[in-house]
């Protein structure tokens, strides 16, 4: 409060010694206007103050006035018309008022500013706290994997081993059983595996590598070869372009969605894929299609969500191949959706990066 007050004075202080200036200019150069007192050195005097607020522009507009009326109109007995006097008075206020509103809006102007600065740094305060949080969650899910791995991997070599030495002991139950835990043991070390690799697929990219996506959707095909022949599927790509993502993530990607597509089949239907891709954007947007048993477009969200599955055991799986698909694809800053038709077809879709057009030229060189 006090810090105003002393602001407010000052700027108060500077009308008159504006308005005590003018009048000393105008006394001096008077000799040139052979009588008359010039009235610019007041004008100046107010803008000058009028830059300060409404009420130093008034306040130095009053004191020209008297100093205008006193000096040179009776002391040095100069010429000073009353209609002059008048308009001078009249283009003062006009100046204090308008400069005062200029004024007052540069001030809410710069409130303003300050707090959307304000609110600049405590969004990426917090963004740089959230995305600390997610580092840590993902430091721990890892070593949460990496811990499990071996003592899961132990059971299933002891089940197995168990199973081998008493082969001629047990009964069968006791078989079905030890065959149950093996089958259980498998299972969680495809989710640990799973886990890990969505651990690492929402590292930071490093932006020099790239990677072109026939390649990647061929070595996805070798490695489901097996999947492949045994549902004597149907996989056909067009032309893939280069892109932005490591050549092992861009496998993940396409191995999830192909397998998915061949899983997902009608019994009696030979499952049938097509990959595609089309430029927009300076972006790369991606289909995997499929005539698949498709499903409810309710959760079409969440069916990208870590283990949430909507089909049952029949169809065999962990809920990790659609999260991972999203952690690599939004941590390259794309975004992965679907469209389905229950008994139809599924058609999942993702975007990505393109490479940068050196690399692309390189790469079309090459090929
Ligand atoms: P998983 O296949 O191991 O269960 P995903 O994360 O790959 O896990 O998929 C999550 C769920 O989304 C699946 O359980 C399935 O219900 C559904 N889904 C994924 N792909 C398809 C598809 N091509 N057709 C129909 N449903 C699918």
């Amino acid at each position: 409060m006090d810090k105003v007050r002393r602001v407010d004075l000052r700027t108060y202080g500077i009308s008159v010694v504006s308005v005590l200036v003018a009048t000393v200019l105008t006394i001096s150069v008077e000799p040139l206007f052979q009588g008359k007192a010039p009235l610019s050195f007041f004008t100046a005097a107010v803008i000058l103050s009028a830059m300060f607020g409404l009420g130093p522009g008034l306040l130095a507009t009053g004191l020209s006035l008297v100093c205008a009326v006193l000096f040179f109109n009776t002391i040095f007995m100069l010429v000073l018309s009353h209609s002059s006097l008048g308009a001078f008075v009249v283009i003062g206020i006009g100046i204090s008022v308008v400069m005062g509103r200029l004024q007052r809006a540069n001030a809410a102007l710069r409130r303003s500013r300050e707090a959307l600065q304000e609110a600049n740094r405590q969004l990426s305060e917090r963004e740089r706290l959230l995305s600390r949080s997610n580092e840590e969650l993902q430091r721990f899910a890892y070593a949460l994997a990496h811990d499990l791995t071996t003592p899961v991997r132990s059971i299933h070599a002891l089940t197995d081993l168990l199973i081998q030495r008493n082969a001629d002991g047990l009964d069968e139950s006791s078989k079905e059983c030890a065959r149950l835990i093996l089958d259980k043991a498998r299972r969680m070390q495809a989710m640990i595996k799973g886990l890990l690799d969505y651990a690492a697929a929402g590292e930071s990219p490093d932006e020099k590598i790239h990677s072109h996506a026939g390649a990647a959707v061929q070595k996805a095909l070798e490695d489901l070869d097996s999947m492949v022949v045994a549902n004597n599927a149907e996989v056909a790509a067009g032309p893939l372009p280069v892109v932005a993502v490591a050549e092992e993530q861009l496998v993940q990607v396409f191995s999830n969605l192909i397998s998915n597509g061949i899983k997902y089949c009608h019994g009696g239907r030979r499952p049938s894929i097509q990959i595609s891709a089309a430029e927009q954007n300076g972006a790369h947007v991606f289909s995997v299609k499929d005539n698949g048993i498709g499903l409810d477009m309710d959760y079409a969200d969440s069916i990208f969500g870590v283990f949430k599955r909507l089909h049952g055991a029949e169809y065999e799986g962990s809920g990790i191949g659609l999260a991972l698909c999203k952690a690599v694809v939004e941590s390259h800053g794309g975004r992965i959706w679907v469209e389905s038709e229950v008994g139809q077809g599924t058609t999942f879709y993702f975007t990505l990066p393109a490479a940068p057009s050196t690399v692309r030229r390189l790469a079309a060189s090459v090929s």
